[in-house]
C-alpha cells in the first residue's frame, strides 16, 4: 500500500471516530459482544490481542481489543484496557490489523477449482472427489472462511468426506451440504448435463417428496430446488425440510415460477437471473418476497470475474493464493483452460452475457430499495470463481452496489449465520460462540479488497494460519532506519 493509500485510511477512520463519538445506547452495549463488560476468565487457551476488532454486529470497531478463546469457544471480548491475558496463554498478536468473524459463504461447490469447462472437469475429476474436496476445504479456510454450504454434490463422495473430517484426516471449514440436486428437467437432459449424475430429476409432486426423503435420509442440512421445479413440487419439498428443521433454496425459472415457489415455502432464490425477463422484478414479485422474507443469495460476481479475467487475465493464470493451494497437476489443467477467458464468455452457451452484469445490478438495486434481505454466497466455483478470491470479490459487488462495508461485513457473518441456523453459535465474536476468528491485514471497512489479505485463521479455536513476519520487511525496516532521509 502507498503513502497516500495509507493516509487515506487513516482519514477514514478518523473520520468514522469522529462521528460515533456519541453513540447510541444499543451500540454501546454490543461493543463487548452483548451489554456489560464480559469478566475476566483466569484461564484460556488462545488470545487475539491488539487488533480492531469489527465483531459483527455492525457497531462501532473496538480498537485494541482483546479475545480470549478457552478451547472451541470465545470467554471474553474487550480491549488490553478491560482484560487480561492469563499466564500460559497462546498469543496472537493482531495489532495494527483487523480482527472479526470468520466469513461464511451460503453457496459454494466442493467438488469444482475454477476450470472453465464442465464437462472436461466432471468427466476428469470426478474419481478424484476426496482429493478435490481437500483442496478446496484448504482454499476456503486458508482465505478466511470457516463455514460454507455447499449446494449440490454427490452424496456418496460427501458422505465419505464428512466421514474423513469427523475422523480428522481433512482440514475443512464448518460444512453444510445440500446432498444433491432436485431437478425437473427432460429426462434425455440428465445424461448430458455435467452435474447429471448428483441430482434426482423429478416431475411429479410424489417423485418431488421422495426426493426430499432421499437427501434428508442421506444427511442434508438444507435442499436444493434446482431448475424446472413447480410450486405444487417445491410445496412438499419445503414440508419435508422443515419437518427435519432445514431449509429449502434454489433457483426460479422467471417471476411466476419466483411467485410460486416462494409462496410454496423455498426460503431463499439463488441468483437474480430468474427474478426478471428484463432488468426489472415485477411488483407482485417484490410484495411476495417481502411477505415471506425470502432471502436473495444474488452472487453479483459470477459475471464480473468472468469479465474482469478478460481485462486482467495473470491475476487468474498466475494467482499465488490458487497455485500455492492447488497439486500441480490439476493447476496445470485448470490454469491451461484459464488461457483465453474471453472464450469462456461465448462456450459456456450464454453463461455470461457482457449484459448480465449491468441487468444484475439494475436487479440489486430494485431489490435493495425495496427492502429485500440478501446475503453473501459466491457460487464458487463456476468457471474463472476461485475460492481463494471469491467471498471478498461479493462483498465487494455488494460495496460497489451501495451497500456499506460495515453491513456487507455483517451480512458474511452475523446474517449469514443466522441464515443457516446457527446464529446462536457463529457469525460474532461474542463470548460463549465458537472461536471462528480471523485477522486481516487492512481495514476492510476503508477498502473492501483489504480482505484478500487474511493473515491469521482461527477455527473452533485452533490456529489453521498464523502471521509470518517476513525477513524482507525487516530488512527494509533496517536499511530505512539507516537510511533516514
Ligand atoms: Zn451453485
Amino acid at each position: 500500500m502507498g503513502v497516500r493509500a495509507r493516509r487515506y485510511c487513516a482519514a477514514g477512520i478518523a473520520l468514522l471516530l469522529a462521528t460515533t463519538v456519541v453513540s447510541p445506547p444499543a451500540e454501546a452495549q454490543r461493543r463487548y459482544g452483548g451489554g456489560e463488560q464480559d469478566p475476566q476468565p483466569q484461564k484460556a487457551t488462545l488470545a487475539i490481542v491488539g487488533g480492531m476488532l469489527i465483531d459483527g454486529h455492525e457497531g462501532r470497531p473496538v480498537p485494541h481489543s482483546l479475545i480470549l478463546i478457552d478451547g472451541s469457544r470465545i470467554v471474553a471480548v474487550g480491549t488490553r484496557d478491560t482484560l487480561k491475558v492469563p499466564p500460559g496463554t497462546r498469543v496472537l498478536d493482531a495489532s495494527g490489523m483487523t480482527v472479526m468473524p470468520g466469513l461464511i459463504d451460503v453457496h459454494v461447490h466442493m467438488d469444482t477449482l475454477g476450470h472453465t469447462d464442465y464437462q472436461h472437469w466432471h468427466q476428469t475429476y470426478r474419481s478424484r472427489l476426496q482429493e478435490i474436496y481437500d483442496v478446496a476445504s484448504r482454499q476456503l479456510l486458508t482465505y478466511g472462511v470457516t463455514t460454507a454450504v455447499d449446494l449440490g454434490g454427490y452424496t456418496p463422495e460427501i458422505q465419505n468426506f464428512k466421514k474423513r473430517i469427523a475422523a480428522g484426516q481433512v482440514v475443512a471449514p464448518r460444512l453444510k451440504f445440500a446432498m444433491g440436486f432436485i431437478s425437473n428437467y427432460a429426462d434425455s437432459f440428465i445424461p448430458t448435463w455435467h452435474r447429471g449424475y448428483q441430482t434426482v430429476n423429478v416431475h411429479t409432486v410424489d417423485d418431488a417428496r421422495a426426493a426430499a426423503l432421499k437427501w434428508i435420509e442421506a444427511g442434508a442440512d438444507v435442499l436444493k430446488a434446482y431448475d424446472g421445479l413447480t410450486g405444487d413440487q417445491v410445496t412438499v419439498i419445503a414440508e419435508e425440510a422443515r419437518k427435519k428443521g432445514l431449509w429449502v433454496t434454489g433457483h426460479v425459472s422467471n417471476p411466476e415460477n419466483a411467485i410460486a415457489r416462494v409462496q410454496a415455502g423455498q426460503d431463499a432464490i439463488e441468483h437474480t437471473g430468474g427474478l426478471s425477463y428484463g432488468s426489472t422484478v415485477p411488483p407482485e414479485l417484490i410484495r411476495v418476497l417481502l411477505q415471506r422474507r425470502t432471502i436473495i443469495v444474488p452472487t453479483m460476481l459470477i459475471s464480473t470475474v468472468q469479465l474482469d479475467a478478460v481485462d486482467w487475465p495473470e491475476f487468474w493464470t498466475d494467482n499465488q493464493r490458487a497455485t500455492s493451494t492447488t497439486p500441480p497437476d490439476i493447476w496445470a489443467d485448470i490454469r491451461a483452460s484459464l488461457e483465453h477467458p474471453e472464450r469462456v464468455l461465448t462456450n459456456l452457451g450464454g453463461f455470461v452475457r457482457r449484459d448480465s452484469v449491468e441487468r444484475s445490478r439494475a436487479i440489486f438495486k430494485q431489490l435493495r430499495e425495496a427492502g429485500i434481505p440478501m446475503l453473501i454466497g459466491t457460487d464458487s466455483s463456476t468457471p474463472l470463481n476461485l475460492k481463494t478470491d471469491a467471498v471478498w470479490r461479493e462483498m465487494e459487488q455488494f460495496v460497489l452496489n451501495g451497500v456499506p462495508p460495515m453491513e456487507v461485513i455483517g451480512l458474511a457473518t452475523r446474517r449469514n449465520a443466522e441464515y443457516i441456523k446457527m446464529g446462536p453459535d457463529l457469525g460474532t465474536v461474542t463470548r460463549g460462540k465458537f472461536a471462528d476468528i480471523i485477522i486481516v491485514d487492512g481495514n476492510p471497512l476503508a477498502n473492501i479488497r483489504d480482505l484478500r489479505n487474511v493473515v491469521a485463521v482461527v477455527k473452533d479455536g485452533k490456529i489453521y494460519r498464523e502471521p509470518t513476519v517476513s525477513p524482507t520487511a525487516t530488512s527494509n525496516a533496517a536499511t530505512v532506519a539507516k537510511n533516514p532521509r
